[in-house]
């Protein structure tokens, strides 16, 4: 393969098919408001999942580089904090005006290094861009408070942003989770170094390309690439003042607990493992597509991916008829017409993933429907696994315990509701949780007793809209979920407080001597 270096990004089109590129173009640094090409000596091999040929290589970005990156974000920081609400407020109208205009070419840079269908890799910049738009209503989001606490005297409050604050992001949505991030910290006032996911930053890229062409002065949004080097450097550099982190448990732990011994705001959404409570009283159509969807859709690489069915009582004699259902879904590379599901992102992440399923035949679960060994004709040097059902499962196996990231789903049998809430709520992780059921009362008591954070009543991937907040708990989120992303408390991640007393009195002061005494 001939690397060529980009000399812009214009020059970086994405081909909306599994096409073999004849001489890949290597990712760049974002500094300044430039592409920049990397001096990097390490470089990591982007391969299109569908087919594993190579789509691009990542730099691992140099120290020189990441240190550009701080100095520009801090440099932008001071000019760009005293522009008005309104001025930011006109950028992000331009920016996700631009995100709108360029939706399908960010979708089809998902798909080609992701590996997820192009309907759902739009998607993805959808729910990213949601958190935009609703960004822009920044002016009646971030006022303070005001109250004349005494005669002549009164407190006020602010939100002011932080100054430099870095993102890292994971692979499975390469356009959203990056738009959790840059729009909240960029609009209150905050400059950006963000690392994407060096498995598929392309998306990045474009947001970068397309907040400079909405105005972005340089320098308030940089990004940089690589791995857990790039990463140490962030928790390291006492320039950054907070850590947005959305990955898997190993690398979030490390960078909640570093990151805030070196004293910076840590928001960190973990892994998962979701279940859902199906009912015999349920509308069974509709649960059981609702679950096939949210079980195999992005091939379950979802960190609200539905992977743990509880079925209550008669409900498991209906697990057959779902695995028509999953066997129906269509396998394919993500830019085929009426695909369902494509490949997991590496031939690695196949390997845990059919290593899991031959752990749970071990320890003696029925693997009811078998994804393993399955390819679609056309593209049969992808990394494929068909849906997979695995029924028998109880709490004590491997397949249970750990979150498997891929189309497979694990099905436990309970005789009554109230085990199904003992069982999810014994589970570590509380990032979702779904029900099924006709019955208000029961989902009442369901919503109400349950400890996952994001709870489905008939809905398979309740995430909340940016109006509200992305409310994982537990061991899907670090440091007990204090700082969940976007909605109001996004705001308050990035901004701290300040408060301001005053005491104006008309007459002159009187007394001659100093009170020494708190005011009692
Ligand atoms: P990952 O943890 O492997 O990678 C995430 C980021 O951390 C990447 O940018 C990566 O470069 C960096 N990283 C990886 N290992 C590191 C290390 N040892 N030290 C420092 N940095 C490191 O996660 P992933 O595989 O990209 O994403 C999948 C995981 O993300 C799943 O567990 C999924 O549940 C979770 N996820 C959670 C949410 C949520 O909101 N709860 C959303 C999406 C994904």
């Amino acid at each position: 393969h001939h690397f060529r270096p980009a000399t812009s990004l214009a020059d970086v089109q994405y081909p909306a098919s599994h096409e073999r590129i004849e001489s890949p173009v290597d990712t760049q640094n974002f500094l300044d408001n430039k592409f920049v090409a990397s001096k990097a000596t390490t470089w990591l091999d982007l391969h299109d999942p569908a087919t594993n040929n190579l789509v691009t290589r990542v730099p691992q970005s140099t120290d020189e580089e990441l240190v550009a990156a701080v100095d520009s974000a801090e440099k932008a920081f001071k000019s760009w904090r005293d522009t008005s609400l309104l001025h930011r407020q006109q950028l992000m109208f331009k920016f996700t005006h631009l995100i709108r205009e360029n939706w399908d070419r960010l979708a089809a840079s998902i798909t080609l290094e992701q590996g997820k269908t192009f309907a759902d890799a739009r998607g993805d910049v959808l729910r990213g861009l949601q958190v935009a738009e609703t960004a822009c209503g920044i002016t009646t989001q971030m006022t303070g408070e005001v109250l004349e606490v005494a005669k002549d005297m009164e407190t006020r409050s602010y939100r002011e942003p932080l100054g430099v604050v870095a993102a890292i992001c994971p692979f499975n949505f390469p356009a959203m989770i990056p738009l959790w991030c840059i729009p909240i910290a960029t609009i209150t006032g905050n400059t950006m170094v963000l690392k994407p996911s060096e498995r598929d930053p392309g998306a990045c890229m474009i947001l970068a390309e397309l907040a400079e062409k909405a105005g972005y002065p340089a320098g308030v949004i940089n990004i940089v690439h690589g791995s857990a080097k790039t990463v140490d450097f962030m928790l390291d550099e006492p320039r950054i003042k907070a850590l947005s982190f959305v990955g898997s448990n190993k690398a979030g732990e490390y960078i909640y607990a570093r990151g805030s011994a070196n004293g910076k705001r840590v928001q960190a959404n973990l892994g998962a493992k979701n279940h859902a409570a199906v009912l015999p009283d349920c509308n069974k159509n509709h649960a059981l597509n609702a679950i096939s969807g949210a079980a195999f859709g992005a091939a379950g690489q979802r960190c609200m991916a539905l992977s743990t069915l509880v079925m209550i009582g008669e409900t498991k004699e209906w697990i057959p008829e779902l695995a028509e259902r999953a066997k129906g879904l269509s396998m394919n590379g993500g830019f085929e017409e009426g695909a369902d599901l494509g490949p997991v992102i590496s031939p690695q992440s196949k390997k845990r993933i059919e290593d899991i399923i031959a752990s749970a035949e071990e320890e003696g679960a029925t693997i009811l429907l078998d994804g393993r060994g399955q390819k679609p004709e056309k593209y049969p040097n992808g990394n494929w696994i068909g849906p997979t059902i695995i029924t028998n499962v109880k709490p004590h196996m491997k397949c249970y315990k750990e979150e498997i990231f891929g189309p497979v789903l694990v099905c436990l049998n309970v005789e009554t509701f109230d085990e199904a809430i003992e069982l999810i709520n014994a589970n570590e992780y509380g990032n979702g949780t779904s029900i099924f059921t006709r019955s208000g009362a029961t989902a009442g008591r369901f919503q109400r007793e349950v400890e996952a954070g994001q709870v489905g009543i008939n809905v398979p991937i309740p995430v909340p809209l940016p109006m509200f907040s992305f409310t994982g708990n537990k061991k899907s989120v670090a440091g007990g979920g204090a700082n969940t992303f976007y909605g109001k408390s996004g705001i308050y991640f990035y901004t701290q407080q300040k408060t301001v007393t005053s005491l104006w009195r008309s007459e002159d002061a009187v007394a001659t001597k100093a009170s020494v005494n708190m005011p009692t």
